[in-house]
């Protein structure tokens, strides 16, 4: 008799889809079989049943430009849990003048909230040879990923190529990953220093600085580094068919390096930015042209980007209040709550992702880039019994008063969508049933990596 047992639900796992009941004894899944019985029982007949999604890219209450990203670790993991989310990493927030092991210490205090699982990147702003210790002694700590910027040389984030260098070499020592932010700074700020006042008046500009020259021409010399150092290395919110064809490319040189992307640059074009609400866009990378959406998700489909994050960094409309020019903006989307979803109805329905490389982009690869795999990220006896119970039939319109986090507008406002998350399982906990969430504060637990 096992505490809880997910009865006749089409389960989903990288590999297959199966019909099969999911019986779960604690925390953990303890087998997958035919007419299980459990002391309580959920009815999943009709229903696609996938391990809980692993959002490896969120930002919650990160300080940017004077203001915070309006989820902190509560309202940002009520939406991820009500999106299907059993398991998000957030960044520490690095600072030259500050040790890794105190950024550490500081979001471990803004973390405690979480109602999902998480862990946390070490974010590195400043390299100095004293930071190879830190890396080993955040290590230690079950941090195994460290974060770097090749732009933002403005606000003091940008790490160049030689001390990339020198980190790449250190992470590599304890196999830990290598994540990059890549944008090629001095391109942007070279095209900048020619615009007129006209032009950074026009939120499309930032289409034109920051182009995907930019990403590939980064992603390139990272990757030289990376080829030499052996290191892991890990590319985020990859926007471009340039950008993937240089991923690519880093690969044949030897490079161990993977990537991501993010719903934002697979369904989204630079034409949002022509609109009014075009400021409300603002992020980097910035958004592209329909042939990169199409090159995304024909490399989220075949691997070659293996895995989807969201990049969740959510700021209101009056924290997006236009002031004049595309750079005075706090850059970032809202995304951890719609991230199933949207892979769902615009992949799996319009036959660009399988059912399986949906799991893979979704929750396993992520669990295996980032060591957390068997654990998370499969429904393999043993594993934490985080489950999403999904209802491919339900219809929705996508509408910022429907969805959770706290934000007052949605990207994809009026979106029809079709399947919506109807369970959300955690450890072997329900935590979101129906509409209503059902967890609890600080239910969710540090994952030491
Ligand atoms: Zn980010």
């Amino acid at each position: 008799m096992y505490d809880l047992v997910i009865r006749g639900g089409t389960v989903v796992t990288p590999e297959a889809v199966l019909a099969a009941d999911i019986g779960i004894f604690g925390e953990k899944i303890a087998a997958l079989g035919d007419g299980l019985e459990g002391k309580s029982q959920v009815d999943a007949s009709g229903k696609l049943v996938f391990p809980g999604v692993i959002d490896p890219h969120v930002h919650f209450s990160l300080p940017v430009g004077g203001t915070v990203s309006s989820d902190d670790f509560y309202s940002g993991s009520v939406a991820a849990a009500c999106g299907g989310v059993t398991t998000v990493i957030d960044f520490t927030v690095g600072a030259p003048e500050r040790t890794m092991a105190e950024d550490l210490r500081k979001r471990f205090e803004d973390a405690r909230p979480s109602v999902v699982d998480y862990s946390f990147h070490g974010e590195v702003v400043g390299w100095r040879p004293g930071r190879r210790a830190e890396i080993a002694e955040a290590m230690a700590d079950g941090i195994k990923s460290f974060k770097f910027f090749t732009a933002y040389g403005a606000s003091g984030r940008r790490t160049d190529t030689g001390p990339l260098f020198q980190a790449f070499r250190a992470i590599a020592e304890g196999d830990g990953v290598a994540v990059i932010h890549a944008e090629d700074d001095s391109m942007i700020e070279a095209s900048a220093a020619l615009l007129s006042r006209e032009e950074w008046g026009r939120m499309g500009t930032v289409a034109e600085v920051r182009s995907d020259l930019c990403e590939a021409s980064a992603v390139n010399s990272v990757g030289w580094i990376a080829a030499r150092t052996g290191v892991r290395c890990h590319i985020v919110h990859l926007s471009s068919a340039l950008g993937l064809g240089e991923v690519e490319t880093a690969r044949r040189r030897g490079a161990v390096m993977t990537a991501e992307t993010c719903p934002q640059y697979l369904l989204l074009t630079s034409g949002v930015y022509e609109g009014p609400q075009g400021h409300l866009y603002s992020a980097t990378p910035a958004l592209r042209t329909p042939g990169d959406n199409e090159a995304l998700w024909r490399g989220l489909s075949s691997g070659a980007v293996n895995f989807a994050a969201t990049d969740h960094c959510p700021f209101t409309r009056s924290q997006k209040e236009w002031k004049g020019a595309f750079d005075r903006l706090p850059g970032g989307l809202p995304g951890v709550e719609t991230l199933l979803p949207l892979l769902y109805s615009e992949g799996v329905l319009k036959g660009r992702l399988s059912l399986c490389s949906l799991v893979r982009a979704t929750s396993e690869q992520a669990a295996k880039l980032y060591g957390l795999y068997p654990g998370k990220g499969c429904l393999l006896p043993g594993s934490d019994g985080d489950l999403v119970i999904f209802d491919p039939e339900e219809s929705w319109t996508m509408r910022v008063g429907a969805l959770r986090m706290n934000v007052d507008f949605s990207p994809y406002e009026g979106m029809e969508v079709r399947g919506k998350v109807w369970q959300t399982i955690s450890r072997g906990e329900v935590i979101y049933a129906d509409g209503r969430f059902l967890g609890r504060r600080g239910r969710g637990k540090f994952l030491p990596r």
